[in-house]
């Protein structure tokens, strides 16, 4: 997890640059505005509780573990199997802990970073 300062945020310690798609996974990084879509603004205590999740998963596999080993059949998030940390860390990130919820957040905010990403390894091949 690197979170990076840029100009935008002046000496705030409190903000940081999430990599969308992560670097670590071959995700743009730097200062150019043309990576502005794989950036993510956020509060450092939401960033790296984001990452004691989902260490440097691209969002859909975020969205796999969610559905795949933290969603109860009844849908409820199950919480055990996170235990007390991560379940503090999922908290901190998503405010709620419906695993619904949190998949419509990432859908929203992060796929389409993804995506694009994806889109751009589809040309450059
Ligand atoms: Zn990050």
């Amino acid at each position: 997890m690197k979170a990076k300062h840029n100009g935008s945020y002046g000496r705030d310690k409190h903000k940081s640059n999430h990599h969308i798609v992560p670097t670590s996974r071959g995700g743009p990084s730097g200062n150019g505005s043309k990576i502005f879509w794989n950036k993510f603004p956020w509060r450092r205590t939401k960033h790296v509780a984001w990452h004691a999740l989902f260490h440097n998963y691209l969002p859909s596999e975020a969205i796999w573990i969610i559905q795949k080993s933290w969603t109860r059949p009844d849908g409820t998030l199950n919480a055990s199997i996170l235990g007390v940390p991560l379940y503090e860390a999922w908290l901190e990130v998503f405010s709620v802990s419906s695993p619904e919820e949190a998949v419509s957040f990432i859908k929203a905010y992060f796929i389409p970073a993804e995506t694009r990403f994806r889109e751009g390894m589809k040309v450059s091949l």
